[in-house]
């Protein structure tokens, strides 16, 4: 049966990370709900552009966040199958991430 590894001692789940867009500056606060490992840049909710990890810091106390990162179940890879990108992601520990 195919299993998700388990992880390498990557980021603790529950934490919290804001992403500064490159374009807009607009902060996109998001949330670790699983172990795993999160991608450097992400795409700014209001303009769409790149924005950057601060590297877990909480820039900005009084946002929420708006997104979480997750672990995908075995039946969400399988629509992603062909995505071999994505899949390999995936299975390296990558976690998703959806609008909360
Ligand atoms: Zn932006």
């Amino acid at each position: 049966m195919l299993q998700i590894p388990d992880l390498k001692g990557e980021v603790e789940e529950n934490r919290i990370n804001t992403y500064v867009c490159k374009s807009c500056k607009h902060l996109t606060k998001t949330i670790d709900v699983n172990k795993g490992v999160t991608p450097f840049l992400n795409d700014c909710v209001k303009c769409g552009e790149k924005a950057t990890s601060t590297f877990y810091t909480n820039i900005e106390p009084r946002l929420k966040p708006i997104q979480e990162w997750y672990r995908p179940t075995l039946e969400e890879c399988y629509k992603y199958r062909k995505n071999e990108p994505l899949l390999e992601h995936i299975f390296q520990g990558g976690l998703l991430n959806r609008n909360l």
